[in-house]
Protein backbone atom coordinates (compact mmCIF):
# COMPACT_ATOMS: atom_id res chain seq x y z
CA UNK A 1 0.00 0.00 0.00
CA UNK A 2 1.04 3.59 -0.67
CA UNK A 3 2.55 5.60 2.16
CA UNK A 4 -0.38 8.14 1.07
CA UNK A 5 -2.93 6.03 1.18
CA UNK A 6 -2.03 4.83 4.14
CA UNK A 7 -2.20 8.22 6.03
CA UNK A 8 -5.77 8.49 4.15
CA UNK A 9 -7.17 5.28 5.43
CA UNK A 10 -5.28 6.10 9.52
CA UNK A 11 -7.21 9.75 9.03
CA UNK A 12 -10.53 8.49 7.92
CA UNK A 13 -10.14 5.72 11.19
CA UNK A 14 -9.49 8.74 13.07
CA UNK A 15 -12.40 10.65 12.36
CA UNK A 16 -14.84 7.93 12.22
CA UNK A 17 -13.41 7.28 15.99
CA UNK A 18 -13.63 10.90 16.71
CA UNK A 19 -17.56 10.91 15.43
CA UNK A 20 -18.35 8.05 17.56
CA UNK A 21 -16.63 9.50 20.85
CA UNK A 22 -18.44 13.05 20.11
CA UNK A 23 -21.90 10.91 19.50
CA UNK A 24 -21.58 8.68 22.84
CA UNK A 25 -20.69 11.99 24.87
CA UNK A 26 -23.71 13.73 23.57
CA UNK A 27 -26.22 10.83 23.34
CA UNK A 28 -24.75 8.06 26.14
CA UNK A 29 -28.24 6.30 26.59
CA UNK A 30 -26.73 3.34 24.47
CA UNK A 31 -24.20 3.06 27.22
CA UNK A 32 -25.85 1.91 29.82
CA UNK A 33 -27.83 -1.18 30.84
CA UNK A 34 -31.19 -0.32 32.98
CA UNK A 35 -33.80 2.40 31.71
CA UNK A 36 -36.67 3.44 34.57
CA UNK A 37 -39.52 6.29 32.32
CA UNK A 38 -41.61 7.98 34.85
CA UNK A 39 -43.40 11.04 34.70
CA UNK A 40 -41.41 13.06 32.72
CA UNK A 41 -38.24 11.76 33.29
CA UNK A 42 -36.03 8.77 31.90
CA UNK A 43 -33.42 7.59 34.31
CA UNK A 44 -30.22 5.57 33.13
CA UNK A 45 -28.23 3.07 35.31
CA UNK A 46 -25.72 0.60 34.91
CA UNK A 47 -26.95 -1.41 38.03
CA UNK A 48 -30.49 -2.04 38.68
CA UNK A 49 -32.83 1.15 40.03
CA UNK A 50 -34.75 0.81 42.83
CA UNK A 51 -38.33 0.99 42.76
CA UNK A 52 -37.92 3.78 45.50
CA UNK A 53 -36.81 6.15 42.37
CA UNK A 54 -40.59 6.26 41.59
CA UNK A 55 -41.24 8.09 45.15
CA UNK A 56 -38.09 9.78 44.59
CA UNK A 57 -39.47 11.68 41.49
CA UNK A 58 -42.68 12.21 42.90
CA UNK A 59 -41.07 13.90 45.61
CA UNK A 60 -38.62 15.81 43.48
CA UNK A 61 -41.43 17.02 41.12
CA UNK A 62 -43.20 18.72 44.68
CA UNK A 63 -40.12 20.25 44.90
CA UNK A 64 -39.80 21.56 41.70
CA UNK A 65 -43.88 22.79 41.74
CA UNK A 66 -42.24 25.19 44.57
CA UNK A 67 -40.15 27.16 41.30
CA UNK A 68 -42.49 29.30 38.79
CA UNK A 69 -40.01 27.25 35.63
CA UNK A 70 -41.18 24.32 36.39
CA UNK A 71 -42.63 22.93 33.55
CA UNK A 72 -44.24 19.00 33.06
CA UNK A 73 -43.85 18.74 29.79
CA UNK A 74 -40.12 19.10 29.62
CA UNK A 75 -38.30 15.81 29.04
CA UNK A 76 -35.50 15.16 31.38
CA UNK A 77 -32.35 12.36 31.28
CA UNK A 78 -31.02 11.72 34.33
CA UNK A 79 -27.69 9.75 33.91
CA UNK A 80 -26.02 7.69 37.11
CA UNK A 81 -22.31 7.50 35.85
CA UNK A 82 -20.53 6.08 39.07
CA UNK A 83 -18.04 3.75 37.20
CA UNK A 84 -19.43 3.81 33.94
CA UNK A 85 -18.22 3.38 30.50
CA UNK A 86 -19.45 7.39 30.10
CA UNK A 87 -17.51 8.59 32.81
CA UNK A 88 -13.86 7.16 31.79
CA UNK A 89 -15.05 8.24 28.35
CA UNK A 90 -15.03 11.89 29.62
CA UNK A 91 -11.74 11.64 31.90
CA UNK A 92 -13.17 11.50 35.09
CA UNK A 93 -13.09 15.15 35.42
CA UNK A 94 -15.91 15.82 37.46
CA UNK A 95 -15.02 13.77 40.38
CA UNK A 96 -15.35 16.14 43.28
CA UNK A 97 -18.79 17.27 41.77
CA UNK A 98 -22.29 15.55 43.55
CA UNK A 99 -24.20 16.48 39.56
CA UNK A 100 -23.51 18.80 36.56
CA UNK A 101 -25.99 19.65 33.96
CA UNK A 102 -24.79 19.70 30.27
CA UNK A 103 -27.03 22.72 28.68
CA UNK A 104 -27.72 22.35 25.47
CA UNK A 105 -27.79 18.78 24.76
CA UNK A 106 -30.15 18.70 28.11
CA UNK A 107 -28.25 15.71 30.32
CA UNK A 108 -27.88 15.44 33.56
CA UNK A 109 -25.20 13.39 35.02
CA UNK A 110 -25.19 12.29 38.57
CA UNK A 111 -21.43 11.75 39.73
CA UNK A 112 -20.71 9.66 43.09
CA UNK A 113 -22.57 6.19 43.38
CA UNK A 114 -26.49 6.62 44.63
CA UNK A 115 -28.13 4.17 46.97
CA UNK A 116 -31.31 4.67 45.32
CA UNK A 117 -33.21 2.69 47.97
CA UNK A 118 -31.90 5.09 50.48
CA UNK A 119 -32.26 8.24 48.35
CA UNK A 120 -28.64 9.24 49.16
CA UNK A 121 -25.45 9.53 47.40
CA UNK A 122 -22.02 9.96 49.04
CA UNK A 123 -19.66 12.97 47.92
CA UNK A 124 -16.02 13.14 47.63
CA UNK A 125 -15.72 15.04 50.98
CA UNK A 126 -17.25 11.98 52.37
CA UNK A 127 -20.85 13.59 53.23
CA UNK A 128 -24.25 12.00 52.66
CA UNK A 129 -26.20 13.99 50.51
CA UNK A 130 -29.89 13.38 49.50
CA UNK A 131 -30.51 12.41 46.02
CA UNK A 132 -33.73 13.97 45.47
CA UNK A 133 -32.23 17.37 46.43
CA UNK A 134 -29.38 16.61 43.58
CA UNK A 135 -31.69 15.59 41.01
CA UNK A 136 -34.07 18.45 42.29
CA UNK A 137 -31.16 20.98 41.57
CA UNK A 138 -29.83 19.56 38.24
CA UNK A 139 -33.72 19.49 37.04
CA UNK A 140 -33.18 23.41 37.62
CA UNK A 141 -30.29 24.12 35.75
CA UNK A 142 -32.77 22.08 32.57
CA UNK A 143 -35.91 24.47 33.42
CA UNK A 144 -33.30 27.76 33.58
CA UNK A 145 -32.55 27.36 30.04
CA UNK A 146 -36.20 26.10 29.02
CA UNK A 147 -37.10 29.58 29.95
CA UNK A 148 -34.06 31.89 28.98
CA UNK A 149 -32.44 29.78 26.05
CA UNK A 150 -29.03 28.44 26.10
CA UNK A 151 -27.28 31.61 25.33
CA UNK A 152 -28.82 34.05 28.01
CA UNK A 153 -28.20 30.88 30.35
CA UNK A 154 -24.30 31.36 29.06
CA UNK A 155 -24.33 34.72 29.38
CA UNK A 156 -25.78 34.41 33.10
CA UNK A 157 -23.08 34.37 36.49
CA UNK A 158 -22.59 30.98 38.29
CA UNK A 159 -24.10 32.23 41.47
CA UNK A 160 -27.23 33.49 39.67
CA UNK A 161 -27.74 30.12 38.54
CA UNK A 162 -26.64 27.97 40.72
CA UNK A 163 -28.06 30.05 43.99
CA UNK A 164 -31.61 29.73 42.27
CA UNK A 165 -30.73 25.89 41.75
CA UNK A 166 -29.53 25.88 45.15
CA UNK A 167 -32.52 27.76 46.88
CA UNK A 168 -35.65 25.42 44.90
CA UNK A 169 -33.72 22.15 45.93
CA UNK A 170 -33.39 22.90 49.65
CA UNK A 171 -35.92 25.52 50.49
CA UNK A 172 -37.24 23.75 53.24
CA UNK A 173 -33.39 24.32 54.98
CA UNK A 174 -32.64 28.31 53.46
CA UNK A 175 -35.98 28.96 54.49
CA UNK A 176 -37.93 29.37 57.61
CA UNK A 177 -41.41 30.42 57.54
CA UNK A 178 -41.16 32.38 54.96
CA UNK A 179 -38.14 34.28 55.95
CA UNK A 180 -34.26 33.34 55.18
CA UNK A 181 -33.29 31.35 57.80
CA UNK A 182 -30.61 32.51 60.51
CA UNK A 183 -29.73 29.15 61.72
CA UNK A 184 -29.04 27.28 58.09
CA UNK A 185 -26.54 30.29 57.56
CA UNK A 186 -25.08 30.04 60.39
CA UNK A 187 -24.78 26.30 60.06
CA UNK A 188 -23.36 26.77 56.12
CA UNK A 189 -20.84 29.22 57.46
CA UNK A 190 -19.60 26.49 59.93
CA UNK A 191 -19.74 23.93 56.95
CA UNK A 192 -17.04 26.14 54.92
CA UNK A 193 -14.61 26.06 57.92
CA UNK A 194 -14.84 22.18 57.94
CA UNK A 195 -15.61 20.74 54.70
CA UNK A 196 -14.45 23.94 52.55
CA UNK A 197 -17.58 23.92 50.48
CA UNK A 198 -17.20 23.88 47.08
CA UNK A 199 -17.80 27.26 45.59
CA UNK A 200 -20.31 28.42 48.64
CA UNK A 201 -23.45 27.33 46.76
CA UNK A 202 -24.75 27.97 49.40
CA UNK A 203 -23.74 31.42 49.74
CA UNK A 204 -25.16 31.69 46.39
CA UNK A 205 -28.33 30.35 47.72
CA UNK A 206 -28.38 32.27 49.99
CA UNK A 207 -28.35 35.71 47.96
CA UNK A 208 -30.76 34.28 45.49
CA UNK A 209 -33.25 33.59 48.24
CA UNK A 210 -32.89 37.38 49.93
CA UNK A 211 -33.01 38.53 46.49
CA UNK A 212 -36.71 36.35 45.98
CA UNK A 213 -37.79 36.75 49.17
CA UNK A 214 -36.40 38.98 51.80
CA UNK A 215 -36.19 41.72 49.07
CA UNK A 216 -38.83 40.64 46.52
CA UNK A 217 -37.59 41.12 43.11
CA UNK A 218 -38.96 38.67 40.52
CA UNK A 219 -36.96 35.99 39.20
CA UNK A 220 -37.19 37.67 35.49
CA UNK A 221 -35.43 40.62 37.35
CA UNK A 222 -32.88 38.71 39.46
CA UNK A 223 -31.82 37.11 36.06
CA UNK A 224 -31.62 41.24 35.03
CA UNK A 225 -27.57 42.13 34.51
CA UNK A 226 -28.29 45.16 36.61
CA UNK A 227 -28.10 42.82 39.87
CA UNK A 228 -24.43 42.55 40.50
CA UNK A 229 -22.73 40.03 42.52
CA UNK A 230 -21.08 42.50 45.54
CA UNK A 231 -23.97 44.50 45.66
CA UNK A 232 -26.17 41.57 46.91
CA UNK A 233 -23.65 39.78 49.00
CA UNK A 234 -22.98 43.16 50.95
CA UNK A 235 -26.49 43.72 51.29
CA UNK A 236 -27.48 39.82 52.22
CA UNK A 237 -24.11 40.39 55.21
CA UNK A 238 -25.82 43.52 56.77
CA UNK A 239 -29.23 41.39 56.62
CA UNK A 240 -27.38 38.47 57.92
CA UNK A 241 -26.01 40.77 61.20
CA UNK A 242 -28.81 42.03 61.80
CA UNK A 243 -30.75 39.35 62.53
CA UNK A 244 -27.81 37.66 63.77
CA UNK A 245 -27.89 40.46 66.61
CA UNK A 246 -31.79 40.09 66.91
CA UNK A 247 -32.07 36.22 67.23
CA UNK A 248 -28.94 36.84 70.08
CA UNK A 249 -31.24 39.60 71.54
CA UNK A 250 -34.56 37.59 72.01
CA UNK A 251 -31.99 34.67 73.38
CA UNK A 252 -30.37 36.72 76.21
CA UNK A 253 -34.05 37.74 77.09
ZN1 LIG B 1 -25.73 23.46 39.69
Amino acid sequence: MKPGRIINNFLLVLVACLCVYVYLVLFPQVLFKEKVSYRNFNIYSNERIDNKIFEIIDNAIVELRKSELYDSTKKQKIFFIHDSFYNRLTGDYNRELLGYHEFFINNTMIVPKVDVKENTLIGIDGRLHVLAATIVHETIHSFQENRYGFFKVLRTPEWKLEGYAFYIARSSKVMNNGHLSVEYARQCLNDVSKYQTRKGYWLYGFMTGYLLTEKGITLDELMNDSIKYQATLDELIKWYWQNRGMYQLFASI
